[in-house]
């Protein structure tokens, strides 16, 4: 039985699938035909996502490790080159509908709203995409105004991640955010007016010296707006950042995992109580009883279960079935190599059977549903009861698990437990 020693910092992770692989890599040679065609059939057939990386940020947020730059000046080269890889991978995800279009970044609400409608044009022309196609564009409150707003919704954006993170501006400072509460207040108004019925509020926990009183705040002025989806992140401190940096050097200290453990069940009882559903360590959709799940994230889900996904400009990742491969992770370099006939990729795994496991039992415990044994055991030919039965038992005495009907879930506590209770049945299979 694992000890409780462990708050993962993983809880509050948003999520980056770089974080499942230790690879990274140099741009490719290779020419299309080397590039990752796949499908060998094999693997249940599940409509795609497909996320584009806008790697552009008005300053640099000294805790984020994803990849941007500053060089506004770029976005237009940025977008030549990115119409380019869509029309190159295109023919490579002929075979499967897209349902989910997730503008991520970076800063996509640096845009412009023509800007996006070009390539969402680009991405219908090329692309098998869904009617009911579900579009996700992350916003920056100090990059969009109430026209700015309308304008996405009619270029087709239909759901809004509004980056929030706080409405303390003592918070927002010690973030280095570049908008005021005020202006993320407005940027839900707007939004709302806007015509968006989606709307997801990113928020972060867990700063040094955070108080309860502080994040309740936070939750409470979050939930007044009434969004249908809420992130809730808890501060980690990644390698290489300048918040990272300043740990090391002693000026601040993380929260003590204890009180990570206390803001994190807060919160989940603080929103479970106020309607929404706690469908995954971090994040939370408001329940609507005649359309169960409308409000999860389409293109987000498809991460935790297995779902392919085509990422597109720099750094971008991509999935299917065995493999993951991904960007180059630097814009001059993208710019060069996204040519016709050319892959901006830098690298690809395959991941063995083992790995495939690990991440089966990670990314399904994340989820409210817990791991679905009889769809695991079927993918990987095992039994997994014959192998974890024990484990599994001495997990629900403990309080870690409970018995679903397609298998077994964490509870709001074993949430805090992630990471053992994921080693100790990997650890069991053979
Ligand atoms: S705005 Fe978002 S992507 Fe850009 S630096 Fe800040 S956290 Fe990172």
């Amino acid at each position: 039985m694992p000890q409780e020693t462990c708050f993962p910092l993983d809880a509050g992770e948003r999520f980056d699938p770089k974080r499942l692989s230790e690879k990274g890599g140099k741009a490719s040679a290779a020419p299309w035909d080397d590039f990752p065609a796949v499908p060998s059939g094999k693997g249940p057939v599940k409509d795609a996502g497909l996320y584009i990386h806008v790697p552009f940020c008005l300053k640099k947020c000294p805790y984020c490790n994803f990849y941007s730059v500053k060089d506004l000046d770029r976005i237009p080269a940025y977008l030549k080159s990115l119409h380019l890889e869509l029309a190159g991978i295109a023919p490579r995800w002929s075979d499967l509908f897209f349902d989910s279009v997730y503008f991520g970044g970076g800063t996509p609400s640096l845009l412009t709203p023509g800007e996006v409608e070009g390539v969402l044009d680009a991405i219908l022309k090329h692309f098998r995409c869904r009617q009911d196609l579900e579009v996700t564009l992350e916003a920056n409150p100090a990059t969009v105004d109430a026209n700015r707003l309308k304008a996405y919704r009619s270029a087709g954006i239909n759901r809004l991640n509004i980056g929030i993170q706080s409405f303390s501006a003592a918070h927002l400072a010690f973030l280095g955010r570049v908008h005021t509460p005020t202006e993320a207040g407005a940027a839900l108004e707007d939004a709302g007016r806007a015509g968006f019925e989606k709307i997801g509020i990113d928020l972060i926990y867990g700063l040094p010296g955070q108080t309860q009183r502080q994040w309740r705040k936070d939750l409470e002025r979050a939930t007044a707006h009434g969004p249908a989806h809420l992130s809730c992140y808890l501060l980690s401190f990644e390698p290489q950042t300048p918040l990272e940096a300043r740990r090391r050097a002693g000026e601040i200290a993380p929260m003590p995992p204890g009180r990570q453990a206390g803001l994190f069940l807060d919160t989940a009882g603080y929103l479970e109580d106020r309607g929404y559903t706690h469908y995954e360590v971090s994040n939370f959709a408001r329940k609507q009883e005649d359309a169960p799940g409308i409000h999860r994230s389409r293109h987000n889900q498809k991460y935790w279960n297995f779902s392919p996904y085509a990422g597109a400009g720099p750094a971008a990742h991509s999935f299917r079935e065995n493999r993951r491969w991904w960007n180059i992770n630097s814009l001059e370099a993208y710019l060069q190599a996204a040519a016709p006939g050319r892959p901006p990729m830098a690298g690809i795994e395959v991941l063995s059977t083992r790995q495939q496991q690990m991440e089966a039992v990670y990314l399904g415990l994340r989820r409210r549903e817990g791991l679905d044994v009889k769809a695991l055991e079927r993918r990987f030919g095992l039994s997994f009861y014959a192998h974890t039965l024990e484990t599994v038992r001495a997990l629900k005495q403990e309080g870690w698990v409970s018995f679903t009907e397609k298998g077994f879930a964490l509870t709001r506590r074993g949430m805090l437990f992630l990471d053992a209770v994921a080693g100790a049945l990997i650890g069991c299979l053979p």
